[in-house]
């Protein structure tokens, strides 16, 4: 029966295929596509696994059956024979194997997406024993998991992982359909894995817009939804869904007619698709002259050969944080962090790229594990440039293999989340520091220009000092829009109150512009709002020429540019910024 779940969008597009469930499981697992030829090895894993826990259970049995009948616990026993029984239950065995040889997951994957199986039927159960089963079955599960990850696993996620086109996905024999996923949540570390694989669209049932897991999403260009609330609940593995990234909302199990209708919509998609692509060398130029800068944001240095292909004339964001997710506290070293620098200025091929300094916490931790030591309130917490602050050395091996890498063409240098003087001395010294170990070392570094990020109110209500200090200063309205509105950027359930017109934000965005215009430095917005067609009208007329968005966001960025009379926009922007209801004016 058809159904729909209705949540945010955060990427536009239609996407229409087979749902995979991310389940979520209380071991933190790799989830990865294995090659053709790795099915059996896979499948030998998880026997592996199985095995040492059947062993473990037995040796216990053995243990207990020499306590004699006083000491030996009969609870205990009869747990030890329910968790046997299920570790030779074969729709375990069967499933798990099912989801290696037909879907090629790797086997902890496997493993996790046939336990949700069975879970939700014994949920279904009628007999509560029975139902209480389940969490015995979880138990056995995360034992094999653990097994599993203390033997370090034979197989790498292949380098050939590239994401597939749909029509790549219909063409491939492995996979025939193209698959979607649904998961409660994600987060930017596990988007970042799924960034290279097959997905052609994502529903979570948490997340705000401006999430990194929404961003990342955003990044990847292909269609999703978050905060879908009970979405991961409500559909079940290989169930057909659409997922209308425009509307944000999934349709489970579409009639044909829905099906035809979405499917006229995407191909719609595509030829809008089509038709922008035609402008990727033209010069972002307004009707009246105004050279408009369009830079990308991107996450990898790989995400460089994504901004070429748009026409970026540069990068305006590298979050550096995504090479320091998911390597289970093994932070990269000096030499690995240079040569990915590097590669995303060689990449560039000569352009400038803004290369900021990490920005871990609030919703990027370093991964899944370390979300369970979260702080109170993560994002007024230890995050951005108070944790580099906090962690000298590590910020000093960040920033040599930065001033490394500008070495190999223009370079700019970016601190997040700065708010105090005291914060900026403290940043320029160390930057001061790395210059000199470098000299010590006798190795070559190039120059960079230095850049703040205006994303707390505070920094954006002291503008003098950052323009004292810094030589370009970028807006980060995901941030300033959370700490302006006190509005968590990731929590769905205020999603509706976090607002890119308030007057507030805008009064901060505007002044920012403004005031660096007046002090003869660059300015840029690397927020989301730079990448939002309904914004862009409204901050060319606020003054602002260079904007920085996702590779993917550019072009239809630049056809808002070209149809844009600058010298026109500028009265109607005053107005829209003195008015008490922004968007009401906006969309008269
Ligand atoms: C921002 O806050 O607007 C920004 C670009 O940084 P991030 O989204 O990574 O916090
Ligand atoms: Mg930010």
């Amino acid at each position: 029966m058809t159904f729909s779940v209705h949540g945010l969008a955060v990427a536009r597009g239609v996407a229409i295929g087979r749902a995979v469930l991310m389940a979520s499981s209380r071991v933190d697992v790799a989830h990865y596509f294995i090659e053709p030829a790795q099915i059996e090895s896979e499948i030998e894993r998880i026997r592996a696994g199985r095995n040492a826990v059947v062993d473990e259970i037995h040796r216990l049995q053995q243990t207990i059956l020499q306590m004699g009948p006083k000491e030996a616990p009969h609870e205990l026993t009869a747990l030890l024979d329910v968790h046997l029984m299920l570790l030779q239950d074969e729709d375990l065995i069967t499933g798990v194997k099912h989801w290696v040889a037909e879907r090629l997951y790797n086997a902890e994957w496997a493993l996790t997406t046939q336990l949700d199986v069975l879970a939700r039927q014994f949920d279904e159960m009628e007999d509560e024993y029975l139902r209480g089963r389940k969490a015995d079955l979880e138990q056995v599960a995360d034992r094999i998991l653990r097994y599993m990850q203390g033997v370090a696993s034979p197989v790498a996620p292949p380098a050939s992982n590239r994401r597939k086109t749909q029509q790549d996905l219909l063409l491939d024999d492995s996979i025939d359909v193209p698959l979607v996923m649904i998961a409660h949540d994600l987060s930017p570390a596990d988007m970042l894995q799924f960034k290279q694989s097959v997905f052609a669209g994502f529903v979570t049932d948490v997340g705000g817009r401006n999430s990194h897991t929404a961003i990342v999403a955003r990044s990847m260009d292909i269609p999703a939804v978050v905060g879908a609330r009970s979405a991961s609940q409500l559909v079940r593995q290989d169930d057909w869904v659409i997922i209308d990234g425009d509307a944000g909302v999934m349709i489970v199990d579409p009639s044909p007619i829905i099906l035809a209708e979405y499917g006229f919509k995407q191909r719609q998609g595509e030829l809008e698709r089509g038709r922008l692509s035609r402008l990727r060398h033209t010069p972002a130029i307004t009707m009246d002259g105004q050279k408009i800068e369009l830079l990308a944001n991107i996450e990898l240095p790989d995400d460089a050969a994504a901004a070429l292909k748009a026409g970026a004339v540069g990068v305006g964001l590298f979050r550096s944080e995504f090479l320091f997710m998911g390597r289970r506290g093994k932070l990269p070293d000096e030499e690995e962090q240079y040569q990915a620098y590097k590669r995303a200025v060689e990449g560039m091929e000569g352009l400038p790229v803004t290369i900021r300094t990490v920005d871990v916490g609030a919703d990027k931790p370093l991964d899944d594990t370390k979300r369970d030591e979260a702080h109170l309130n993560p994002a007024l917490g230890l995050r951005a440039i108070r944790w580099s602050l906090a962690d000298p050395a590590m910020f000093l091996t960040q920033l040599r293999a930065i001033l490394r890498a500008a070495a190999h063409g223009q370079v700019n240098l970016l601190i997040p989340m700065l708010a105090h003087a005291s914060e900026i001395r403290h940043t320029l010294s160390l930057i001061d520091f790395a210059r000199a170990e470098l000299d010590n070392r006798g190795v070559v570094y190039g120059p960079v220009k230095l850049g703040a990020m205006i994303e707390i109110p505070a920094a954006a209500l002291t503008l003098k000092i950052f323009l004292k200090y810094f030589d370009f200063l970028s807006v980060g309205t995901n941030d300033l829009i959370q700490y302006t509105l006190a509005i968590d950027r990731a929590d769905e359930s205020v999603a509706h109150l976090y607002d890119p017109l308030h007057p507030a934000v805008l009064r901060l965005v505007a002044d920012t512009i403004a005031e660096c215009h007046a002090q003869g430095k660059s300015v840029s917005v690397c927020g989301e709002m730079a990448g939002d067609i309904t914004l862009t009208r409204l901050l060319l007329g606020m003054g602002l020429r260079s904007f920085s968005m996702h590779p993917a966001q550019i072009l239809a960025v630049k056809q808002e540019v070209l149809r844009s009379d600058v010298s026109r926009l500028t009265p109607w922007a005053r107005k829209v910024l003195e008015s008490e209801d922004p968007a009401a004016t906006l969309a008269a």
